[in-house]
């Protein structure tokens, strides 16, 4: 458009309201134009809100949107979006078209998952689990896979981090308003919601359904906060694994049997049903007894056809971790639910244990998963391998190398986890299409050539990257000390270096992920942060679930260290992990540590998200790094073994951690050529760019889905 042509205000009008829609899929979080229109509307506006576009619009007035974009800049870009959106929604030439044409006959893929990290503006996940949900269902729309999600509207969500004067860690759980999210009630052709119910204990608890758009597939929440219901069972679901045992099979009979029951009433029949992890596993109940109550199966021919058509990602490599429920709850819970199909509740039992027979033991759901399953995976080859091990009981006959748990390695959808910068870098390099070439390694190998991507470009890149980093944590820590109103003294605009070496570590807080690791022997630490020749500072993110206080004293520990008066500056801790944050923080630090208990991290997968910033990984080999390390695309702590004393475990950790960083990552970053830049060093970024983006992606990942597990109706374990 031309500086001279006018736009009228009507015209304007109908574009505001085109881009208000376009709002409400969130597809605009992980295309950048789109992205970025949104945020230079209003910036703000857009910032305080967290980015969340709904509440933003919410306070702009169609007025004030049209009269932006009366502005001709702003216009382009605004019909551009449009246009990338029509274009997107409408596009018939995909990968699953091409592919798995199979799938788009036969039905959509339910994806079953109690948590989904989409954005940074829906707190209905806790961790890695969540964000692996988010990212598969963003790619099943990037490759045309018919797909729906199926999760809980957690009013409350997950919560809110603040860090005590204490260092103690603080949840703040504020209530998010529906009306300002990107949510839409699903209702019927009359317009009115769609309700359906579940039996627990002797209620009848009714739900119904909201539905985020991602792009060309969707994703519905239940929620249970209606006025039939009695207040307990309205505040059920308020928060993200609140709550007691009780609380915990409740939400996971909603989930699973509601689910289901939603799905039905909405007219949807999937092909397939995809439990992500053994939460939703009780979905597999409500199929056996539609099929026996309502179509007349025996419960033979039932267990034949649930197992045909139900797929489980097992995600937890250690026997505690998995949901387990007393004979008592689940009497308690189910038995009006299962006396339509079963005599009595106590009949369900033997699903959920690994011996049958063996009355004393509790009801497992990933047992349940297991056997109404056609085939299950783990998230590594390590892992895998771990799950084979740790379930061989329930596969007697078998040796334990043949049980059939096989796997399918973890990944990120890169498009939306790459920062605008970094977006348009690429853009400038690789063509704007780059994002449709995730699969293709032969696209990234040409990174590898220092011809086609210079040190100089990548070294730009890297300093706009960190500086962003910096200044977000800069402004985090003075709204943090400004709220305690107690420290007049310090100013936080000079604190970390945009020259210096900078390394992230950010995750939830669980034990085994051992985030003081570093800190195992502070004088060996304090040597490596405070050299001055080859400075060294780190930052550190990530909440401790409410009731875990090992995670909590970590918090304080790193906090007390971040608070220590020569650290000041060089070590932070950054309040309020989010995917914002985790954003930021895998594009501006240098090095992403990953130092877990092996094998407790099944995958891992915020490292994957650093390839596409020029970041490195420097981590145990444990989950994902032990099958993408090659020597050559980042580093190791330790190699491919591991004692089996964990006070054994801990302490060589520590010293390989402290080597690798001593005697390889800090001597390569400092390492200077005559032209002032580490040329090693972009040797192995760029060798990290090739080999891990078109590895490590849910493009990828899903497209194993879709084959080995889908679309293949035989059992293809391994
Ligand atoms: C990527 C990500 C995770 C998962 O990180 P892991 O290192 O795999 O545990 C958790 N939370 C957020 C916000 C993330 O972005």
């Amino acid at each position: 458009m031309s500086h001279h042509s006018t736009i009228t205000f009507a015209e304007a009008t109908d574009i505001a309201r085109e881009i208000k829609n376009i709002a409400y899929n969130l597809w605009w979080t992980w295309h950048v134009d789109a992205r970025d229109l949104f945020r230079d509307l209003s910036p703000q506006t857009y910032f305080r809100c967290n980015h969340n576009v709904i509440a933003m619009f919410d306070e702009i007035s169609d007025q004030e949107l049209a009269a932006r974009l009366l502005d001709p800049k702003q216009m382009s870009r605004a019909q551009n979006v449009i246009n990338q959106y029509n274009q997107y929604m409408s596009e018939n030439n995909t990968w699953a078209s091409k592919h798995a044409g199979e799938i788009i006959r036969s039905g959509p893929v339910a994806y079953f998952s109690a948590e989904f990290g989409l954005h940074e503006s829906l707190p209905i996940y806790s961790g890695g689990l969540g964000i692996l949900a988010g990212d598969h269902t963003k790619s099943a729309s990037d490759l045309g896979v018919p797909f729906i999600g199926v999760s809980l509207y957690y009013r409350q969500g997950y919560f809110e981090q603040r860090i005590g004067p204490d260092g103690w860690q603080q949840e703040e759980f504020p209530n998010t308003d529906p009306k300002k999210l990107p949510l839409e009630l699903v209702a019927n052709k009359a317009g009115d919601p769609i309700v359906a119910s579940v039996k627990i204990g002797h209620s009848d608890i009714y739900f119904h359904a909201w539905r985020i758009n991602l792009g060309r597939v969707s994703l519905i929440l239940l929620d249970t906060n209606r006025e039939e219901n009695e207040l307990h069972y309205r505040e059920m679901i308020s928060q993200v694994y609140g709550g007691d045992i009780t609380t915990r099979i409740s939400q996971e009979i909603v989930l699973g049997i509601g689910g289901v029951r939603m799905l039905r009433a909405m007219g949807i029949t999937p092909s397939v049903y995809h439990l992500n992890e053994g939460h939703s596993a009780f979905l597999t109940l409500e199929l056996l007894r539609e099929l026996v109550r309502e179509k007349g199966k025996t419960t033979a021919e039932a267990i034949r056809w649930v197992r045909q058509h139900t797929v489980f990602t097992t995600h937890t490599p250690v026997p505690a971790g998995h949901d387990r429920f007393s004979e008592d709850l689940i009497r308690f819970t189910l038995q009006k639910f299962c006396t339509e199909c079963w005599d009595d509740a106590s009949d369900i039992m033997p699903l959920g244990r690994v011996d049958a027979n063996d009355k004393e033991e509790p009801f497992c759901m990933t047992v349940l998963a297991l056997k109404m399953s056609r085939a299950a995976n783990g998230v590594s080859e390590l892992h895998g391998r771990v799950s084979r091990e740790m379930w061989k009981d329930l596969y007697p006959n078998k040796s334990v190398d043949k049980v059939p748990i096989g796997f399918i390695t973890n990944g990120v959808h890169v498009p939306g986890w790459t920062s605008s910068r970094a977006f348009r870098f690429w853009h400038n390099i690789l063509g704007e299409d780059w994002p449709d070439h995730l699969d293709d390694p032969e696209f990234w190998q040409r990174i590898e050539d220092p011809e086609f991507i210079s040190d100089e470009e990548l070294w730009a890149l890297r300093y706009v990257l960190r500086r962003e980093l910096i200044e977000f944590v800069r402004t985090r820590l003075r709204q943090q000390s400004a709220r305690y109103g107690n420290n007049p003294g310090i100013t936080f605009d000079r604190i970390l270096s945009t020259d210096a070496l900078t390394i992230g570590f950010a995750r939830r807080f669980a034990a085994y992920k051992r985030a003081p690791l570093f800190f195992s022997d502070p004088q060996r630490a304090k040597r490596i942060l405070l050299n001055p020749e080859r400075p060294v500072q780190i930052i550190y993110a990530g909440k401790s679930h409410p009731r875990d206080d090992q995670g909590k004293k970590f918090i304080q520990q790193l906090v007390g260290f971040a608070r220590e008066p020569e650290l000041f500056g060089k070590v932070v801790f950054l309040e309020n992990y989010d995917i914002n944050a985790g954003r930021l923080l895998v594009s501006g630090s240098d090095v992403w540590l990953n130092n877990p208990r092996r094998p407790l991290e099944a995958s891992g997968t915020s490292g994957q998200k650093t390839a596409i910033h020029g970041g490195l990984n420097v981590s145990i080999m444990d989950g994902w790094w032990r099958e993408a390390y090659d020597g050559g695309n980042g580093w190791a702590i330790g190699d491919d073994s591991h004692p089996d004393s964990i006070e054994e475990q801990d302490k060589q950790d520590a010293e390989n951690l402290y080597d690798v960083l001593e005697n390889q990552v800090i001597p390569e970053f400092y390492d200077r050529e005559g032209n002032g830049l580490p040329r090693k060093w972009f040797d192995r970024v760029r060798h990290a760019m090739a080999t891990l983006i078109p590895q490590y992606n849910t493009d990828r990942m899903v497209e194993e889905y879709v084959r080995r597990y889908y679309i293949n109706n035989k059992s293809s374990a391994k």
